[in-house]
């Protein structure tokens, strides 16, 4: 089920032999060969033909989705569309430099201001990808010499940056404050810096990072922090403004809040927020951002105007979280088993096998829903499951039809 257009494999590997080196190559054939000879669609690489949000087209089919990251549904948004087409207009398709260089526009400025407004922190730096963000930042914060202690649910990108940074690294059990404690105790005086890496929500398990208790012990040892708001910024807090807004910290407790555009704000890219010196700091040094390009102008144009409909139109934060209670509730109700969802509009249905994880996906895709299956690695065997991206532009009629047969075929299977 490779899309019509990707030439099939033997045609352009002829004469190649340099996989050979690479028995990795090897290794994802088998796992995509077990995925086809289970009989499943090959739930990898759909081709979506429209915007996704809470519904999308596939093979001319009219599906539910719960796949996407259009958590309010502002990709597709007729002001977002219509500020594209104003930025393309006039600054047309690439900013053609490094920012540092000949790459700076009014519209990026503009965006960093209203992010950093929306952020409740001094400045913010856009960047063209989330992934790289996380790289090149903890990549430059820290190096030989200093301890990164990061959540065990941490996302691959802060793994990245702490290889790249040649810190040391050491994982605590996921959201365990005390395994946290008993690591800064042993540790902080062995190393220079200590940065604590977490996520805002975590975006496998649908939860809340614990900030009041990480903040606390970041004080009391002296450590730095970077929260990732990748899923948490537009979605948790009354106004969409992320954990801090919920927890209701100060937000110069963080040292630098992370996120990306690539979610609630419909767009491409990422961001750092902190303190103006910190920030100005990264504006002249941070690898990932002075040598690379900045920002599109359609993609600073569509943050942009996103975040200024979620600054006016709260509601659409309250939508998602009605819809995302709705979601959760029912599943719960109907057995599934959800772990620590709450709060998030990420809801898992675990369901322990990958076998198992498989079959139900591609029967809710036959019956035109769209979830994603995680298996191992992405998550531990055992706790493969499905993931459910809940939206604000969902109705209620959608959720409850979607967890009745998610809770049907769960049962089947
Ligand atoms: N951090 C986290 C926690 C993420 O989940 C993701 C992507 N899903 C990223 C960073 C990277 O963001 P992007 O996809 O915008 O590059």
């Amino acid at each position: 089920t490779e899309p019509a257009v990707r030439p099939p494999i033997a045609e352009w590997d002829a004469g190649t032999a340099s996989v050979d080196a690479f028995p990795e190559v090897g290794e994802l054939e088998q796992r995509l060969g077990w995925i086809t000879d289970s009989g499943a669609q090959n739930p990898y690489f759909r081709v979506h033909e429209g915007n996704i949000r809470d519904t999308t087209v596939i093979g001319g089919r009219a599906c539910l989705s719960f796949g996407s990251y259009n958590y309010l549904g502002l990709s597709g948004h007729p002001a977002v569309n219509e500020a594209v087409h104003r930025a393309v207009d006039r600054y047309g398709t690439s900013v053609s430099a490094s920012r540092v260089l000949s790459g700076e526009r009014e519209l990026t400025v503009e965006l960093e201001r209203a992010l950093a407004q929306f952020l409740g922190v001094g400045d913010c730096l856009t960047l063209v990808s989330g992934h790289a963000t996380n790289v090149t930042a903890i990549g430059h914060l820290v190096g030989a010499g200093d301890l990164v202690l990061h959540d065990s649910l941490a996302h691959d990108s802060i793994l990245q940056g702490c290889a790249l940074s040649g810190a040391a690294r050491r994982p605590f059990a996921h959201n365990d404050m005390g395994q946290l404690e008993h690591m800064l105790r042993i540790n902080r005086s062995r190393f220079r810096r200590v940065l604590i890496a977490v996520e805002g929500a975590y975006s496998m398990d649908g939860d809340l990072v614990e900030l009041p208790a990480v903040i606390e012990l970041k004080k009391r040892y002296g450590a730095l922090l970077l929260v990732d708001e990748a899923h948490s910024i537009g979605t948790v807090g009354e106004r969409g403004r992320g954990v801090g807004e919920f927890f209701g910290v100060e937000r110069s407790d963080v040292d630098l809040w992370m996120g990306t555009l690539s979610k609630a704000f419909a767009s491409c890219g990422g961001y750092l927020g902190g303190s103006a010196r910190m920030v100005r700091w990264l504006r002249h040094t941070l690898p990932g951002f002075v040598y690379s390009v900045g920002l599109t102008p359609a993609n600073a144009a569509a943050a942009l105007a996103a975040t200024e409909l979620l600054t006016a139109e709260p509601q659409r934060v309250r939508a998602l979280r009605r819809n995302s209670e709705l979601f959760l509730g029912l599943a719960a109700e109907a057995g599934l088993a959800t772990g620590a969802s709450a709060d998030t509009p990420i809801v898992p249905c675990i369901l322990g096998d990958s076998a198992r994880t498989l079959r139900v996906a591609d029967a809710l895709f036959a019956r035109g829903v769209i979830a994603d299956p995680i298996f191992h690695p992405a998550v531990a065997e055992g706790l493969t499951r499905l993931r459910f991206f809940v939206t604000s532009e969902h109705c209620e009629d959608d959720l409850r039809r979607a967890v009745s047969i998610l809770a049907e075929e769960v049962s089947a299977s």
